[in-house]
């Protein structure tokens, strides 16, 4: 008994060790059960051949299934390394190809340089600041009402600030095959031509953004990314004007007119109280209210600025022009297929409602190299 115990151990020990193997073999593990000698030389048919092939095979298919996971793991910790995020939850304005910047987790979407902005902001600020502390000392009656309305029309400019920087002025959406002889080329050729009320129009193909710009479009260099119904590249405020934010542009541009127009009428008003009050003459106001002058000459510089703007626009939007085609003379030699008269152009550029983005800034998305697994949500 007591020699055959070890014996019973050695097997039972010998069985559990068969079966760890069992469960832990994978199956393209039991390629070397087949490719014994003894299992060769007694199945020599040609049967027996395809079957080691057809095993070789899988194992083939199981190693390139496995380097596949390899590559994903590593690319998965390259791109947490890179954006020090998490991959599943990589939106779609963390890997946006454009040079924008995003904020409000992709919420608001502005140009790559927000200095123009910046200094447009603090412009309007500090105007409106010097108005409400200065010019009220020499203000008549209802000076609470008066100062009250210009910050009303500082917050309506501000507000139109935000929406015309913030939003989506009509980006395209780049196409992600990498071959661009396949994006709507049916021949072969880069060039497609639509007609617009009569008159034929040629679509240019935009090598970056790998599409063929609808019409009125144009690939802005600033911000990388082809815009609907481009109108220019406004560095006052840092972003495109297109499709999408060319009404609150006017409105800015308007509601910032009357603000100008409003604080250089009551600073020239202090200007001539203090004069009468004092008995100096023009050069003397300069020592005796010189921010009020300050106010009232940056006013006047900014509604040059803006007046001029203001009144090509209200020429653009009576023709039906962007700045860009009137720029580039596009319809010297044919005529406007979009101009419909004065009426219907206001009614489209003013009144149609704002079509959505094209681009769902906040979506979450996979890089296109990073193929989903069978079942994978
Ligand atoms: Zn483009
Ligand atoms: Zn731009």
């Amino acid at each position: 008994m007591a020699s055959n115990k070890p014996e019973l151990e050695e097997r039972e020990n010998d069985s559990e060790f068969k079966e760890s193997i069992a469960i832990s073999t994978a199956p393209e593990l039991e390629l070397p059960h087949i490719l014994t000698k003894g299992s060769i030389e007694n199945k020599p048919e040609p049967k027996g051949i395809m079957k080691v092939a057809e095993k070789g095979r899988k194992v083939l298919i199981t190693l390139k299934e496995k380097l596949s996971g390899f590559k994903r793991v590593v690319e998965e910790k390259w791109l947490q390394f890179g954006y020090g995020r998490n991959l599943e939850r990589t939106r779609a304005y963390q890997v946006w190809p454009g040079k924008n910047v995003f904020f409000f987790r992709g919420r608001l979407i502005c140009g790559p340089d927000p200095r123009g902005l910046l200094l447009t902001t603090v412009s309007i600020i500090i105007s409106t600041s010097i108005f409400a502390f200065y010019t009220r000392e020499d203000l008549p009656d209802h000076s609470g009402l008066i100062i009250t309305f210009s910050m009303i029309l500082t917050v309506i400019v501000l507000v139109n600030l935000i929406l015309v920087s913030g939003i989506d002025p009509g980006i395209i959406p780049r196409n992600d095959q990498s071959s661009s002889e396949e994006v709507g080329t049916s021949n072969g050729t880069r060039k497609k031509r639509v007609t617009v009320n009569g008159v034929e129009l040629k679509l240019k193909y935009c090598r970056i953004c790998k599409v063929f710009r609808p019409p009125r479009s144009c690939h802005c260099a600033v911000c990388d990314n082809c815009v609907e119904k481009f109108d220019h590249h406004c560095p006052w405020v840092g972003q495109c004007i297109g499709l999408r934010n060319y009404r609150f542009y006017l409105t800015c541009i308007f509601s910032a007119l009357v603000f100008f127009v409003y604080i250089f009428a009551f600073s020239c008003w202090r200007i001539h109280q203090r004069i009468l009050q004092s008995g100096v003459g023009l050069f003397g106001i300069v020592r005796i209210c010189p921010e009020t002058l300050a106010l009232a000459s940056f006013g006047f510089a900014a509604i040059g600025f803006l007046g001029g703007l203001a009144s090509f626009h209200v020429y653009l939007i009576a023709i039906n022009q962007t700045a860009y085609e009137n720029f580039r003379q596009r319809y010297a030699a044919s005529r406007n297929p979009y101009d419909k008269g004065i009426l219907s152009n206001i009614k489209e550029i003013l009144l149609v409602p704002l079509p959505p983005s094209r681009v769902d800034f906040r979506a979450e998305v996979t890089p296109r190299w990073y193929p989903k697994a069978a079942g994978e949500t």
